[in-house]
């Protein structure tokens, strides 16, 4: 039988209540042979009580040696205080940099009994189903120089640096094709080639891929501007948009907004596909903090770390007919009404974590 290796990191607040949720998610495709094994280990804040670090190295060899790692959340106020290389977020970082992550991944789907919560048209975003990805490692964020500098007469000039190697550029590219794949087969690439040098470099490295190793696969071209409209004008057109680290800063938060809550948006981060096995490190977590509000109430939305889990199957174990019919039975507790707090509307079944999570698994048995 397979053996597939997760990682679990619940980490703080309520990142033990939605991990505890995605396990028994994971325990349920393991009744049907799916051959998961986990690790749990400590990140953020709780990692700090026990280690005096954001993250062990122990976990660290972990997460290197899984197939998979699952993160929930890290934060509190508790940790507002503490040294800034400790700090509960430095245990993400040290994940997404020693992995070398470069390529996130932010799906936009609308469940349609959730398209009243977003602020378009329900025909608009009813049954969307979109990926940005990013480029996480380089561009404006990290190029050099990167100063303010005092020019003199009570002038300062501040400089940001976007510089793109054509290698950054191949391998976000390919990934980009070879998510397409999985999916709806379409890529748009993002860019600002009209007034930038990177944008011109990037639609030649995008081209010259795409025509060497992709061509199944359709690719078209839009400026990152003309993008955002078209992302909020008529969403449905895209399937993966491939789009560099700033403008998919903007483009996956727009995106995001497309589909209503906090609670509902899973994420993933990647690494380069290993030469030998073709594996690529993988980090997935949900967009949304540890809510320290809410933390310990059981009222946590655990949809978007077990929509996480979702791309895992999808993305890390090529397990598409199950990502699919995890999201159709998510997609049916929602349309019996159930709803946690973070989604509640007139007429809805208030639920909490528990019972949102037994709902989705009694979805899963009944479409089996
Ligand atoms: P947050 O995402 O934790 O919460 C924002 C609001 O959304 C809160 O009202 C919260 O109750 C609600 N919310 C979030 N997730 C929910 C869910 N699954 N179900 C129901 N409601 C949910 O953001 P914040 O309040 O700005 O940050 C809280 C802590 O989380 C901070 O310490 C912050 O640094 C940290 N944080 C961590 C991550 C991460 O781990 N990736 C991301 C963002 C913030």
């Amino acid at each position: 039988m397979t053996t597939r290796k997760l990682l679990l990191l619940p980490g703080d607040g309520i990142g033990p209540e939605v991990m505890a949720a995605t396990r028994t998610i994971i325990d349920w495709f393991n009744t049907r042979g799916a051959g998961f094994t986990y690790e749990e280990d400590l990140v953020g804040g709780s990692a700090y009580e026990a280690h005096g670090v954001a993250i062990s190295d122990a976990a660290m060899e972990s997460a290197h040696d899984a197939d998979a790692v699952l993160l929930a959340a890290v934060g509190g106020p508790q940790w507002d205080d503490v040294d800034y290389d400790v700090r509960p977020e430095a245990g993400l970082l040290r994940l997404r940099k020693d992995m070398e992550l470069f390529a996130n991944l932010r799906p936009a789907i609308c469940y349609p009994a959730l398209a009243d919560a977003s602020s378009l048209k329900r025909d608009l975003v009813e049954g969307l189903d979109i990926l940005i990805l990013r480029e996480l490692t380089g561009g404006v964020y990290f190029g050099e120089p990167k100063t303010i500098t005092d020019i003199g007469n009570g002038q300062k000039r501040a400089v940001d640096t976007q510089v793109y190697d054509t290698f950054e550029i191949e391998r976000i590219a390919r990934a980009a094709f070879e998510l397409a794949r999985t999916r709806g087969n379409k890529v748009t690439s993002m860019e600002k080639r009209n007034v930038m040098k990177s944008g011109v470099l990037w639609r030649e490295v995008v081209e010259t891929v795409h025509k060497a190793e992709y061509v199944d696969v359709t690719l078209d071209h839009m400026l990152a501007d003309a993008g955002g409209m078209q992302l909020v004008r008529a969403p449905k057109q895209f399937d993966v948009i491939l789009t560099d680290n700033l403008f998919g800063d903007m483009l996956s938060d727009i995106a995001a907004m497309l589909t209503g809550s906090l609670g509902m948006l899973p994420s993933a981060s990647l690494g380069a596909a290993d030469p030998v096995t073709g594996k690529r490190k993988a980090l997935y977590e949900p967009v949304h903090g540890s809510a320290p509000d809410i933390a310990g109430e059981g009222s946590a939305n655990p949809i978007a770390m077990i929509a996480s889990f979702g791309m895992a199957l999808r993305y890390s174990f090529a397990m598409t007919g199950e990502s699919d019919r995890l999201d159709q039975a998510i997609a049916a507790a929602l349309d019996k009404g159930l709803r946690t707090p973070d989604l509640m509307s007139d007429r809805m079944t208030p639920v909490g974590t528990t019972e949102m999570t037994d709902a989705i698994v009694a979805e899963l048995d009944a479409a089996s």
